[in-house]
């Protein structure tokens, strides 16, 4: 197994100081997930006002690959909507089937090398996966409109 240098890098970059670890007072939702093939779990907390995260927290443990991508997610998500934060899970599903995607915060592209190995892709959605049932969770409506181009907030 050959990661790519960088891209390695980054990744265990966000494995040993992962970013937005810890938990918050004041969360709007808290959804945990685990990925029973692995191991690795998570608990995911979002801070939503007005539609827009302003907060996300992560908690848990697991390999670098579930680690790093719940340390980016978590970075990425921060001050988009939850439209936004939808479309960005759904970039990162494209990824890991091997679409070639660009992310506004680059550190994500770190993990498109997984795609080449099959057991690892769950590993790299759980933090994805555990953002949309938060979401899903805070506003049905946003999972749903999502995708139909329009936001009339
Ligand atoms: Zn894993």
């Amino acid at each position: 197994m050959q990661l790519d240098d960088l891209y390695r890098r980054v990744i265990m970059d966000h494995y040993k100081k992962p970013h937005n670890q810890g938990q918050m007072e004041d969360g709007s939702v808290s959804v945990d997930l685990n990925n029973p093939t692995c191991g690795d779990r998570i608990s995911l907390q979002l801070r939503v006002v007005e539609n827009v995260v302003t907060n996300a927290k992560f908690s848990g443990e697991g390999c670098s690959i579930s680690m790093s991508s719940a340390s980016m997610m978590t970075d990425a998500i921060k001050g988009k909507s939850l439209q936004e934060a939808l479309a960005l899970a759904d970039g990162f599903s494209r990824l890991m089937r091997g679409e070639a995607v660009e992310f506004e915060y680059e550190d994500i592209e770190a993990l498109s090398g997984v795609n080449k190995f099959p057991a690892r892709i769950k590993c790299a959605t759980l933090a994805w996966n555990a953002l949309k049932k938060s979401v899903l969770q805070l506003n049905p409506e946003a999972a749903s409109s999502y995708g139909s181009g329009s936001n009339d907030n």
